[in-house]
């Protein structure tokens, strides 16, 4: 059983998310044996194939909280939920009890408090040394009363939270093989973005190993956001021409403004409403605030930056629970560390940057980077298939 959370105050579309929330859950349990379903309030997922679900819901955003879950018939006898109930709990090590009961149906003619009342003293009396403690007992024991059935369970696992995947529209990710872009993703999609992704590759001076990375990046993004686009882009004559004729403090100045040209197109073709990147304030020279601005002018695109105000630690933490650290960590260059400059500008001018940009033609090298805009469709690994295999 899912619960909602954040959803709850969506009131007005409720049900559009709801239906693509049910959407997102079938594709993350597709290889799996289950029912899903739904009401306002809560999400079903039949199923005897409990731990592979539990597992993969964790990668679901939308999801508030969700329980193992067992089921009774509405007009069932109250002392047979409590034999039940009794029944279940002798699989779990407690001496303190709580018993706490929601009834969404009001036509159920007990109401809560009385259910809770009953339940509670067949437990009792038919356990030894158990006793009720409201305040922090050892094991919770949820009822809920709901229209068509009777529902009981005992732990629950945290979920995402967020909103479901492609409920807000489409993103385009500039995803580099750092440590940032991927959590900027990751956050993007909770907030129900549904990306793709860029990857601006410089080979022969950036490896195969390098975009392989940029891949298990995805791979990991695509378990959150269902799967995922990767659109690579050679960028190596564009780099090349910039190294060649333009001085060398605003390399990495006029070689961002031509990222952000060729990912304002990409969006817009792939029908992208937002960039999203990982800058954070102040991280490096192209991160100061001038830098951004005299960047940001070349596009009309809103470019939303997660991490903005964020300190590595952080942005670190979230990308060891996500999993994406190690990956980010393995030391293959991307195209922007090989033509760093010894003295990159910290405070650019938009002037000069416009002056700088006439010597070359780079309107048609755009051109051409997107024409041949390289498409891989990654899906997320099923690592559990996986294993079964070996
Ligand atoms: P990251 O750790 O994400 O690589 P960074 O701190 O190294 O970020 P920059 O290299 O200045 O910072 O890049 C800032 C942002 O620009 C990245 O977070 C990413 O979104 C984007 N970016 C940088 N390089 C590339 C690339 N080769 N392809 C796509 N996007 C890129
Ligand atoms: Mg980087």
């Amino acid at each position: 059983m899912i619960k909602y959370g954040e959803l709850s105050t969506k009131k007005d579309n409720i049900n559009a998310f709801l239906k693509q929330l049910k959407k997102n859950v079938e594709f993350a349990l597709k290889d799996l044996d289950v029912i899903v379903s739904f009401d306002k309030g809560r999400m079903f997922v039949e199923t005897k194939e409990f731990d592979k679900v539990i597992d993969k819901l964790h990668y679901v955003a939308g999801i508030h909280e969700y329980n193992i879950v067992y089921k009774m018939n509405y007009d069932e006898d109250i002392d047979l939920l409590g034999r039940n109930i009794l029944e279940k709990v002798k699989d779990y090590g407690f001496s303190t009890f709580r018993v706490t009961t929601k009834r969404s149906n009001k036509k159920y003619p007990l109401q809560s408090m009385e259910v809770s009342r009953i339940v509670g003293a067949i437990i009792l009396k038919n356990s030894d040394n158990k006793k009720v403690d409201v305040h922090n007992p050892d094991l919770n024991i949820n009822i809920e009363i709901r229209l068509n059935a009777i529902y009981y369970y005992f732990n629950s696992e945290k979920g995402l939270g967020g909103y479901p995947v492609s409920t807000a529209g489409k993103g385009l990710l500039m995803l580099s093989g750092g440590i940032d872009s991927p959590v900027a993703g990751y956050m993007a999609i909770k907030r129900g973005v549904k990306i793709e992704a860029i990857y601006f590759e410089s080979p022969p001076h950036t490896s195969v190993e390098a975009k392989n990375k940029v891949i298990d990046l995805a791979k990991k993004l695509a378990l959150y956001n269902n799967d995922i686009k990767l659109h690579v882009i050679n960028f190596t004559e564009i780099q090349e021409t910039i190294y060649r004729n333009i001085p060398h403090d605003y390399l990495i100045t006029i070689m961002r403004r031509m990222m952000y040209r060729i990912s304002e197109r990409i969006a817009h073709r792939n029908r992208c409403k937002i960039l999203i990147n990982g800058e954070s304030i102040g991280q490096v020279a192209s991160q100061t605030l001038s830098s951004m601005s005299v960047i940001n002018e070349v596009v009309k695109i809103p470019v939303i930056r997660p991490l903005a105000c964020f300190d590595k630690i952080d942005i670190i933490k979230i990308s060891e629970k996500i999993d994406t650290y190690n990956i980010s960590i393995e030391p293959f260059e991307d195209c922007c560390t090989i033509f760093v400059p010894k003295h990159p500008v910290i405070n650019p001018e938009q002037s000069l940057c416009e002056e700088y940009e006439k010597l070359i033609d780079y309107e048609e090298l755009i051109k051409k980077a997107i024409i041949n805009d390289d498409i891989i469709r990654i899906t997320s690994v099923d690592e559990n298939k996986f294993e079964d295999l070996l």
